[in-house]
């Protein structure tokens, strides 16, 4: 069976950056699974993977744009202080992440900046603008199931969701 449009496909993998700092890691203990073809990983990553077969290995060299997008400045925006009045001081500096509901969905927004009556957030995934590496491993691929297909990703565990 190869990779393919509705398989869902289990994997390990080690994800670095340029620098060959460990970003990710996801192992035969603690595997990631996903559903191909869906959209539900990196596009040059799912590009890389199709029609590999069970125990193929390789390596998938990533620039910025196929992974998680060219880092944009469009996407530092200043926002009233207030939006953030039910956040925990203690919670709020350059760096933090948290999720966000935008036009494009859940979003991982960080902030970027404290200033005395705004503050600036960064729409940037936070791997925007890397090269990013994956040594990658096809554990097992096997069919969807229609209920998966239907909803559009993978029951782990052989479970079923809430939705
Ligand atoms: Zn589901």
């Amino acid at each position: 069976m190869n990779i393919e449009a509705q398989k869902a496909v289990t994997l390990a993998y080690t994800l670095t950056d340029t620098d060959g700092n460990i970003l990710d890691t996801a192992d035969a203990n603690e595997p990631f699974v996903y559903l191909h073809g869906s959209g539900g990983i990196i596009p040059g990553l799912e590009k890389a993977l199709q029609n590999k077969s069970k125990g193929d290995t390789l390596q998938v060299n990533l620039e910025a744009a196929e992974a998680y997008g060219d880092y944009s400045e469009k996407l530092l925006q200043d926002v009233p202080r207030e939006m953030f009045a039910g956040m925990d001081e203690k919670d709020l500096f350059a760096g933090a992440q948290f999720h966000a509901e935008t036009n494009q969905g859940m979003q991982v927004v960080t902030v970027n900046k404290i200033n005395d009556d705004t503050i600036t957030i960064d729409g940037n995934h936070p791997m925007a603008g890397k090269a990013l590496r994956f040594d990658v491993t096809v554990l097992d691929i096997r069919d969807a199931t229609p209920e998966e297909l239907a909803h559009g990703h993978i029951h782990a565990h052989g479970g079923s969701c809430e939705h």
